[in-house]
């Protein structure tokens, strides 16, 4: 089965395949508030993280099809697009954030909501439980977008950590 088989049929997208894009990571160690992962591979009409960036990090495109390009000197870390994105499909994580724990902007369209202070289990791709994690803020959507759930847990998830589970089963 080629990547692309693969991808359809399971609907996750695993780091190694093209269209998981990583910051580089001497940018992403240093920069306050952290960079946008973007993790959308498939060429669909849908452009609103690149309409939405304040500051032009995801590059215009050319085609409404097109597949989404990043300037990560530009990137602000500010979670925007993460709260846009109909695909759930922008994420930002900050490696500076401590020494050992990085803080994940996640999108989040469940309920219950977390609150601050809540412990919440962190997730892959895949739902699988990989760590506890932090709620450090939970920001309110403006219409027609999606809460974003800041969460801090150990920095070695930077590449995996996509999703949480909060409430009664965390
Ligand atoms: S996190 Fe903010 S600055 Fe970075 S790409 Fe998304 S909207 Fe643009
Ligand atoms: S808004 Fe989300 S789904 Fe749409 S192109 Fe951008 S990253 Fe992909």
């Amino acid at each position: 089965m080629s990547e692309r088989e693969a991808l359809f049929n399971s609907g996750v997208l695993t780091s190694e395949r093209p269209g998981a894009i990583r910051p580089p990571r001497d940018l992403w160690d240093k920069k306050k508030a952290g960079l946008v992962v973007v993790e959308c591979p498939q060429r669909i009409p849908c452009n609103p993280c690149a309409t939405s960036c304040p500051v032009g990090a995801i590059l215009p495109f050319e085609d409404i099809n097109d597949t989404p390009r990043i300037d990560y000197q530009k990137c602000t870390g500010c979670g925007i697009c993460v709260a846009v994105c109909p695909g759930l499909a922008c994420f930002v994580v900050d490696l500076a954030y401590s020494e050992d724990r990085a803080l994940y902007k996640l999108p989040y369209e469940m309920l219950p909501l977390p609150s601050k202070g809540d412990t919440v289990i962190c997730l892959g791709r895949q739902g699988e439980e990989l760590a506890r994690g932090t709620v450090e803020a939970v920001i309110e959507p403006k219409r027609d977008r999606t809460y974003v759930i800041h969460v801090s847990a150990p920095k070695e998830f930077a590449n995996d950590i996509r999703a949480i589970r909060t409430g009664d089963r965390a």
